[in-house]
């Protein structure tokens, strides 16, 4: 059993497709343990992609994910990690496999409609950045 983050990033929210993504992780067997809708201040939204911050795309992250609510999720299943990334694919929509949800709604790699965990130790961290013990039902 693993747990992973996923985030539906704000154009995901925007568009209208919580439900439907939300969907895909039950139907695909992964449970939400824990969940929250939330607006990230820009300090939030930099902190969170810390990791990103020399990259020359760190302050359009930052500004997209903070220029609207997501929602954070914490998936729990066998292999949660891989199994969330595939359902997810390519970082850019344009290279997303078919009946991805990047493939179906994201419009360019900017804003790519959702994060998921690349790790075991960035799970870890990331779930800790949006959630306590006592969230997990
Ligand atoms: P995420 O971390 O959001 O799940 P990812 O793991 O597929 O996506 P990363 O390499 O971690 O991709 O990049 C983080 C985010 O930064 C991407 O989701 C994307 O929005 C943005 N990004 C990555 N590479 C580029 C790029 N070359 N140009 C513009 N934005 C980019
Ligand atoms: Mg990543």
């Amino acid at each position: 059993m693993e747990r992973t983050l996923s985030m539906i990033k704000p154009d995901g929210v925007r568009n209208g497709h919580i439900g439907e993504i939300i969907a895909r992780f039950e139907k695909a067997g992964l449970k939400i343990a824990a969940m929250r809708l939330q607006h990230l201040t820009k300090e939030e939204a930099g902190k969170f992609y810390e990791v990103h911050s020399e990259r020359p795309f760190y302050q359009d992250l930052v500004d997209f994910i903070s220029s609207g609510p997501i929602v954070a999720m914490a998936l729990e299943g066998e292999n949660a990690i891989a199994k969330n990334r595939e359902l997810m694919g390519a970082t850019n929509p344009a290279e997303a496999a078919e009946g991805t949800i990047r493939k179906d709604f994201a419009k360019s790699i900017d804003e790519n409609t959702v994060h998921g965990s690349d790790a075991v130790a960035t799970a870890k961290t990331e779930i800790s950045f949006f959630f306590t013990d006592k969230d997990f039902v």
